[in-house]
Parts: C-alpha cells; sequence; structure tokens
C-alpha cells in the first residue's frame, strides 16, 4: 500500500471510566404503583411506522431497547377501539382479545432484558380519521377531522353522556386485555392534542353537562379514565398518565398552558395516577427538531409538575448527555429520563452509559427522520442509527455485526457519511479498511451542512463515527488525498468502495424541469455557499458573503429556487436573509419546504423566513434569468411575472459523482479489483440517512451472498 498523504492526527479517547458512582442516581430503581423500573432510563411512546401492520418488526425494535439498558420500554399511541382507527397511519391497536397475542410479542421481548413493559391506551376523538373502520368518532362537540392529512372531510359526533360512558367501558376492557398480554404500566392519554380526554379539558369543550363548564367538569372524564384503569388493572399495573402541560399556543387562543389550567389540572389530579408523564402539545413542540430546540428544552414548562405530586415524573427533552439527565433529575424537573429519539439513536445508551463508554454513545441529531417514518406510513429509520427499523426484516444489532469471512483489505474512497459509516463497520468486522478523502477533514457533506445555521447538532454523525474509527486498529484514514482510478487502481486493494458524494446542479434542471434554465444570471449552487475556507476563522455566513461579493459585486437580491423540497432551501435564505441579504424563496411546491412537514418542521420554518423578511412564492418555477432579474411561472395558472434578482441560487436535483465508478468498471472485468461498489449520495442523491444506510449495507453485505433476484429482507405478511 502507497502512502497516499498524512494521515489526520486524532487522538483517540479510549476511555473506560467506571461512571457506576457518578450517574448512580440514573441507575437506582423506583417504584411506580405496583411495579418497579430498575433504572431511571424510560423509553416514552413513540410512533414507528410498524404498528399493527407490523408486530414483529415492532416488538424486536422494542425488545433491542430493553437489552440495551432502558428500564422501561412503552408501545406507541394504540387504539383501543374501531371508532378510534388512526388510518392511514399505523399505530398499535388493542380493539379486541384478538390482538392480545401480538402485544405478546413485545411483552416478552421486553421482558426477557428485566424491563418494563408499558402501553399507551388511545381514543382519538376527531384526531381518528376512522377511513378503514367508516365508524362515527365521538369529540366534545361535533367537530372537524383533523386524523388522516389533517385536513379530511367529515366531523366527530357530539358524545352524549352515555356515548362517554361506551368510551370508560372500552378503555377499561382494553386496560385488561392489556394487563392480559403482560404490560407493566397502562397509560391514561391526554397529550400531544389528539385525545377525547385532552379536549374534554381545553378550548374544544363547550359542553353545558356535568363535563363542561368548570376546569373540574372538564377535568371529569380524564379523572374517571384514571380511575377506571386503577380499578381494573391497578392491582397488578402501574396507570401512568400521558398529559401535555402546554399547547404553546399563547393566553389569547385558550390553550392549556403550564403556568394556568395545565398547572391547576396536576394540581387536582395529582396523586391520582401512579406515574406523571408530562409533556408538550403538539407532536411538532414536544418533537422539536435540533434546528429549532436544544436538549432540556421543555423543562420550563414541566418543572412544576413534581411541586404538586408525589408521584414519580418522566419528562422529555432529548437528553443525550448523562450530565444534562443528572442535572435534571438533581434539579428536581423529574425522577426518570424519558426519551424517545435518543432511545432511537442509541438503544444501548444506558448501558454505555452504565459501562463509562461515553463516547461511544452514538448521539441523536435532532433531525427527525424518525418521525417520517410514521408520518410517511414507512418503517421507523434514523440518521445516526441505520440498524433501527431493520432489527427483526434485516436481523441487523446496532452494536454487534458479523465477523470479517476473510484477510482482504478494502479501499473506501471518500468520507462522508456513507464512507464513514462502511468503514467504521467493516472495521468493526475485522476488515482491514483504507480511507481516503480529498479534504483536509472527515464528514463530506455533513461537514458542510453542519455549518449551516442552526444545523450544528448534525455534525454528531461525523464525530460518533470518527470516534470510533479511532478506536478501531484496523482502519487507517488518509485526509488530502483526492484519488484517480489509477491512483485507486496503483494502491493495490482488491476491493474497491466509492462514496465520492454528488454535486448540486447549476442549471435550474430537477423533478419540475427537464431542461436548462435560459440566461446570462450569476448562478450559485448550494455547494458554492457551502464551500469553506476551513482554515479562516471567520464566521460560514460572513465567508460565503464575502465570496459572493467578490464574484457579483453589490449582491443585494437573491432569488432562491428550491426544487429541493427539504431543508436546504430554507437554510440557505436564513442564512443570506440573516447577513442582510434581500431574499425570496420560490418554489414549484404548494408549501415552502414540502417535505420538512414530515419532519414537523414547516411551520416554523415559515415562521423563521417570515421573521426575516424573506418573500416565499409557492407553486412557481424559474423560466429564465438575466443579470438583474429572472422571470417566474405560476405552474398552475401559467402566469408569468419577473423578479428583480442580483444572483440566484439554485437547490434541484444533484449530479452524482461517478466518473470513477465508470472508469474502473473495466478493471473489474477484467479481474484486476475482486469487487467495486459504489455507494451513497454517488449511487443515488439522497437525505444523509440514506447515506448511513448505504454505508452499513454495503459493510454487511461484504463477503456475502446476495442474490439481485431475492428480497434481502424478511416481509411480514
Ligand atoms: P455521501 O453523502 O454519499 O457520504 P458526501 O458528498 O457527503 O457523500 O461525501 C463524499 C466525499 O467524497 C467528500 O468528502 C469528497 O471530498 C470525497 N471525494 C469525492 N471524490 C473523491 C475522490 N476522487 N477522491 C477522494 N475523495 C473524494
Ligand atoms: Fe435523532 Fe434524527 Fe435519529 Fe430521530 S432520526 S433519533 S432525530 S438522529
Amino acid at each position: 500500500m502507497r502512502v497516499l498523504s498524512f494521515p489526520t492526527l486524532q487522538v483517540a479517547h479510549n476511555k473506560k471510566i467506571n461512571m457506576t458512582s457518578r450517574y448512580d442516581i440514573l441507575f437506582q430503581p423506583i417504584k411506580i404503583g405496583p411495579v418497579t423500573a430498575p433504572n431511571r432510563f424510560y423509553q416514552v411512546p413513540h410512533c414507528n411506522g410498524f404498528g399493527y401492520r407490523m408486530p414483529l418488526g415492532m416488538a424486536t425494535m422494542r425488545g433491542m431497547k430493553a437489552e440495551g439498558g432502558w428500564g422501561v420500554v412503552c408501545t406507541e399511541e394504540t387504539e383501543i377501539h374501531y371508532t378510534s382507527d388512526l388510518s392511514p397511519y399505523f399505530e398499535g391497536r388493542i380493539w379486541s382479545d384478538d390482538d392480545i397475542p401480538t402485544w405478546q410479542l413485545m411483552t416478552e421481548a421486553v421482558h426477557k432484558h428485566g424491563a418494563l413493559a408499558g402501553i399507551e391506551l388511545t381514543y382519538n376523538s376527531h384526531d381518528a380519521a376512522n377511513l378503514y373502520s367508516r365508524a362515527s368518532a365521538f369529540g366534545p362537540r361535533s367537530m372537524g377531522i383533523t386524523g388522516g392529512s389533517g385536513y379530511e372531510p367529515g366531523q366527530t359526533r357530539a358524545a352524549t353522556k352515555d356515548d362517554l360512558k361506551q368510551v370508560r367501558k372500552w378503555h377499561r376492557n382494553a386496560a385488561i386485555r392489556a394487563k392480559k398480554a403482560g404490560f407493566d404500566i397502562v397509560y391514561c392519554y391526554a397529550a400531544h392534542n389528539m385525545t377525547l380526554a385532552f379536549h374534554l379539558m381545553s378550548k374544544d369543550n363547550d359542553r353545558t353537562d356535568e363535563y363542561g363548564g368548570s376546569l373540574e367538569n372538564r377535568t371529569r372524564f380524564f379523572r374517571e379514565l384514571i380511575e377506571d384503569t386503577k380499578e381494573a388493572v391497578g392491582d397488578t399495573c402501574a396507570v401512568a398518565v400521558r398529559f401535555a402541560v402546554d399547547e404553546l399556543l399563547g393566553k389569547d387562543a385558550r390553550g392549556v398552558q403550564f403556568d394556568g389550567e395545565a398547572h391547576d389540572i396536576v394540581a387536582m389530579l395529582a396523586e391520582l395516577p401512579d406515574l406523571w408523564d408530562v409533556n408538550l402539545s403538539n407532536w411538532a413542540n414536544d418533537s422539536v427538531t435540533s434546528r429549532f430546540g436544544k436538549e432540556g428544552h421543555q423543562e420550563k414548562y414541566i418543572s412544576f409538575v413534581k411541586k404538586l405530586t408525589t408521584k414519580p415524573v418522566v419528562g422529555v427533552g432529548r437528553y443525550t448527555s448523562p450530565d444534562s439527565m443528572l442535572s435534571a433529575i438533581e434539579r428536581g424537573i423529574m425522577d426518570i429520563i424519558g426519551a424517545a429519539r435518543p432511545s432511537i439513536a442509541d438503544p444501548f445508551l444506558p448501558n454505555k452509559i452504565r459501562e463509562g463508554r461515553l463516547d461511544d454513545i452514538r448521539e441523536c441529531i435532532g433531525c427527525n427522520i424518525c418521525v417520517t417514518g410514521d408520518t410517511r406510513f414507512v418503517p421507523i429509520r434514523c440518521t445516526q442509527n441505520p440498524t433501527m427499523g431493520e432489527e427483526w426484516r434485516r436481523g441487523w444489532h446496532p452494536e454487534n455485526i458479523q465477523s470479517k469471512k476473510s484477510e482482504d483489505e478494502i479501499l473506501i474512497v471518500g468520507a462522508g457519511p456513507a464512507g464513514l459509516e462502511a468503514a467504521r463497520a467493516l472495521g468493526q468486522r475485522g476488515y482491514h479498511v483504507i480511507l481516503t478523502d480529498a479534504r483536509r477533514e472527515a464528514g463530506g457533506r455533513v461537514l458542510l451542512e453542519s455549518a449551516l445555521p442552526n444545523l450544528n447538532e448534525w455534525r454528531r454523525v461525523i464525530d460518533w463515527r470518527i470516534t470510533q474509527i479511532n478506536k478501531i486498529k484496523n482502519i487507517f484514514f488518509y485526509s488530502s488525498s483526492p484519488m484517480t482510478a489509477k491512483d485507486i487502481l496503483e494502491a493495490g486493494a482488491p476491493h474497491v468502495i466509492l462514496a465520492t458524494g454528488a454535486t448540486w446542479r447549476r442549471d435550474g434542471m430537477g423533478r419540475h424541469l427537464s431542461r436548462p434554465v435560459p440566461g446570462n444570471g450569476k448562478i450559485f449552487t448550494p455547494d458554492d455557499l457551502m464551500d469553506l475556507n476551513m482554515g479562516s476563522d471567520s464566521s460560514l455566513a460572513l465567508r460565503v458573503l464575502s465570496k459572493m461579493q467578490e464574484q457579483a459585486p453589490a449582491l443585494q437580491k437573491i432569488l432562491i429556487y428550491d426544487d429541493d423540497h427539504y431543508y436546504m432551501g430554507g437554510v440557505l435564505a436564513e442564512l443570506l436573509a440573516e447577513n442582510g441579504c434581500d431574499v425570496t424563496l420560490i418554489t414549484p411546491a404548494p408549501l415552502i419546504s414540502y417535505w420538512t412537514q414530515f419532519t414537523l418542521e414547516q411551520e416554523r420554518i415559515i415562521k423563521r423566513l417570515h421573521d426575516l423578511n424573506v418573500t416565499l412564492l409557492e407553486n412557481h418555477v424559474i423560466a429564465s434569468h438575466t443579470p438583474t432579474s429572472a422571470t417566474v411561472t405560476n405552474i398552475i395558472t401559467s402566469a408569468e411575472s419577473t423578479l428583480a434578482c442580483d444572483a440566484i441560487v439554485m437547490v434541484t436535483d444533484r449530479i452524482p459523482n461517478d466518473a470513477l465508478y465508470h472508469e474502473l468498471k473495466p478493471a473489474l472485468a477484467e479481474g484486476k479489483l475482486k469487487s467495486l461498489r459504489i455507494i451513497g449520495d454517488a449511487e443515488a442523491p439522497n437525505i444523509i440517512a440514506q447515506a448511513v444506510f448505504a454505508g452499513h449495507l454495503a459493510a454487511r453485505e461484504f463477503d456475502e451472498q446476495v442474490n439481485p433476484d431475492e428480497t434481502p429482507f424478511k416481509i411480514e405478511r
């Protein structure tokens, strides 16, 4: 192997400190009603896209959390009756005794590792579209359906007192089934702006019977649910509540508020449940992305709860640092650390803390790709953890991987998320891996994108992988090493994996335009704007602007054309607007940053761009450009208009950097290489999660027989 360049010097953090005494409190058992959780790590209910449709996938994923040390592992929201049918979403179902065996899969998988299993029972009122059951749901009043797409035609019917009695009966029956299925904790759910119990307590309740009017009346139904559940299963099961203490709607909107009615509701019910699991409503506020909220962001809202009850309190806040967890308990914010996303990114987080392997924790980056499993009706995925959702169907374990099958050496070109993950996982298998990158620093697109406004946590994708790579002696990283096909063949490795990324198009072609946009305007791409001078100490925004100014003096008005529809167009608009540019963002989609609705960010993006005075124009494509203007066309009416601009940023398709692959293919055919694989954005540009997955897949499949005619995973039928 010839020396390609200077290996990057990185300090190996091979710390293995005994942290158990320092973080002792996190590992103390805690009594929850009649049951005892083995520690303070609690996987709160979270959707996962498997639901009732793929119970084996769901149960195996939950079992993995228990194996990784989570003391309590809960289900997703679970429909108690066919009139609360959440289709097209795939959630849990416990409509009848026939559902019990399905849930036993999960309780057994969780109990096997000494953890408790919790189930979140729900009757979802107008959040249930009942598209499958065709039933009418009960609401506090007859009100528009918000389930399904959010805008399904139809309304609930106003629940009569007899209807409310029915719901109580269904809830009670579901609790009894849950107990039979082996659950240790049974939830009464009033959160996320989604349940009948919540709506009866909130602004949606205009009833004049004993369930409406005073706060006591509005809380009556929730109180009854808790009492019924305790009576039905409370001898052996803990009865938990999930309660949203604030809707972040502001005082005028009459939403539930932490320093208003929520406070009084907790005070009223304080000792009734065995556990308070408290959070924010709606889901976008609860699972805020790192672009809009940081670790511990809910503390301000939930901290009052512990002052009103002696029962254990669980809270969430995307805690990934054991010090923050410890601090949240020591400051009396909560007794138990609740987590959905941190448990998805690292199912083994508790065990790693217990073993003192803090730098092995794969920290959640707060991107909400996991949420898109639910919102796009597919099994859960995770940017940081490529094994998430693959536990049953591919048999992937987040910590373990099969050992190497040969002594062959592998050369990986490109150290972006795909190359880094492929190198790490192949190294973990025991292979001798050479990883190269043209740049001085590893990370590829993540290195560049994490320097954009508020995306800094995304760097964790690189940091975790570099830390792991530094611990694996058989991986060698050569930075500042641009590779040609000749270099690659001379390097002599029999196996080559190309992870060379992709380049943003400059010509405007993409989903909507199949020909280059004509014109002589000044064009930038995201690559231009992110092309950092890593040695400079000025901020990215300033560097970008001065670079742009060099190329197009007196740049003032910038038009961004976004046919990518995820975060990039909006983030660049933010970057430029924050630095004094007059920005117009146009998109052919009916919504700005269309796909971010599935990561629960879209409304926040609009708000931020609005606050930065960015002009937003939906349903438009760019037709042509000059140095001072762009002509745009409304894709629905075909109306044309001209917008003044000094430069245009094209955020459209990307071109795979696959030239090396095509150059090397003859060498493969001639037997000079044993294998050649192209992965990640170089194969087919996609989101970062897909690049990490592609890297992991390449490592798992290396030296294995893969039959292209067969589906490479098990299917639940
Ligand atoms: P992915 O998302 O698929 O991992 P990225 O674009 O993030 O792709 O990363 C690709 C990486 O490959 C970049 O860091 C880039 O510098 C590197 N790269 C591209 N071409 C070469 C090459 N010929 N030699 C070495 N490194 C390369
Ligand atoms: Fe965290 Fe993103 Fe993984 Fe979700 S997908 S757990 S937000 S890293």
